[in-house]
């Protein structure tokens, strides 16, 4: 079968590989719309180390083409929502509050982690039972296919950041990752929200979900122009953007008794530091935390609910659309130059 990779890093193309084999709590799945993602491109510029001969992608709407013979659930023919972490859920981590890191850090990030992506003619899933969701007959697929990462990792970003009715709370980068940020933010009941970032449609589509103000980070500092809307500085702070002095400022700008809470990828060269004022000598009871996009079928199911009950729109984040298998190639090549006007490319296969 054929698929689109990397050879190597900074090389990429068309790879031809056999076809994944069905283990008995797995299936194949045929791809019917898949969205590229900063982290394939960041992959394959080597933002995870040496990869060779590896097929990108992690964000799939697709059709069931082979079950195992214990899977229950699902048939040939479904047509399912892929999250992009797929957990082994006879892990004793993965029974714990967080299912991203089954074997180790970030292990459930099976695609690009440890197996090909979904840019394939087929890609495998590891225990369907407990991995995939039928798509819902009232949500779209190219609707559904944003939950599986920017979803479920801009709403964990939310969920760290403990927001409350009536808080205030920043939401520092507005890409497809920042703005669903936002808009659970709102749904959690914020009373301000302000997002950072330049992007002019991000600016317009931060607003419709939900931000009350915007700063950019090109006007100056961002912790003076947050404490000059809020004087004490904010409840919450989520990091959806940015670079490692990002984390200082984010811990700067919120109050003591706040959250600090990170999506964002931070490079393998970065130190995270701040003076130790920021964090209030150590006695600000202010928590950071930072977390990797929640998997898994239950997950899923939750975010499409909030698609099926109108909660939330996620195809305003759906900037370019790509039909045909080999537009892949053309969907990715943009993610990779990102121009101004780009949020998520999706291609229908
Ligand atoms: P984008 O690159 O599309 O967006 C980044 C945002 O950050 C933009 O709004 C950009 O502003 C803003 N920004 C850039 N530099 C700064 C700065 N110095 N200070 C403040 N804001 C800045 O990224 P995505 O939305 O695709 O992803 C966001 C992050 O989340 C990435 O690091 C990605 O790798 C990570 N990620 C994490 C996952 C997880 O599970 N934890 C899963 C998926 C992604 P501008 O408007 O000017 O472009
Ligand atoms: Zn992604």
């Amino acid at each position: 079968m054929k698929g689109y990779g990397m050879f190597s890093i900074n090389n990429a193309g068309w790879i031809e590989k056999d076809r994944p084999v069905c283990g008995p709590l797995d299936a194949i799945i045929e791809p019917i719309v898949v969205a590229p993602c900063s982290s394939d491109t960041h992959v394959l510029h080597g933002g995870s180390g040496e990869k060779n001969n590896l097929i990108l992608g992690h964000e799939a709407v697709g059709k069931v083409t082979e079950t195992g013979n214990l899977v229950k659930n699902f048939k040939s023919g479904d047509i399912v929502v892929v999250p992009c972490c797929t957990p082994d859920w006879l892990s004793l981590n993965t029974q714990g509050e967080y299912n991203a890191h089954d074997e180790g850090l970030m292990a459930s990030f099976k695609f690009l982690g440890s197996k090909d992506g979904t840019f394939a003619e087929y890609f495998h899933v590891n225990q369907a039972d407990a991995n995939l969701v039928l798509l819902p007959e009232k949500v779209a697929p190219e609707a559904a296919i944003m939950t599986v990462d920017m979803m479920s990792t801009g709403f964990h970003g939310v969920e760290n950041a403990n927001v409350g009715f009536g808080d205030t709370v920043v939401v520092i980068g507005i890409g497809p990752v920042g703005l669903m940020a936002v808009a659970g933010t709102k749904l959690k009941g914020a009373g301000r929200i302000i997002a950072v970032g330049t992007r002019p449609n991000c600016v317009a589509i931060a607003k419709e979900y939900g931000a009350t103000d915007i700063i950019s980070y090109k006007d100056g500092d961002i912790v003076n122009q947050v404490l000059e809307l809020t004087k004490e500085g904010a409840d919450s702070v989520i990091i959806a953007g940015g670079n490692a002095e990002t984390f200082r400022q984010a811990v700067d700008m919120t109050k003591p008794g706040g959250y600090i809470s990170n999506v964002n990828f931070f490079d393998i060269t970065d130190t995270l530091s701040m003076p130790a004022y920021s964090w209030g000598l150590g006695m600000a009871n202010k928590t950071i935390r930072g977390g990797f996009c929640p998997g898994g079928a239950l997950r899923i199911h939750k975010m499409l609910e909030m698609l099926e009950h109108d909660r939330v729109d996620t195809t305003k984040l759906i900037t370019h659309t790509f039909r045909g298998f080999d537009k892949i190639e053309d969907a990715f090549k943009l993610m990779d130059e990102k121009p101004g006007d780009l949020i998520k490319p999706v291609v229908f296969i």
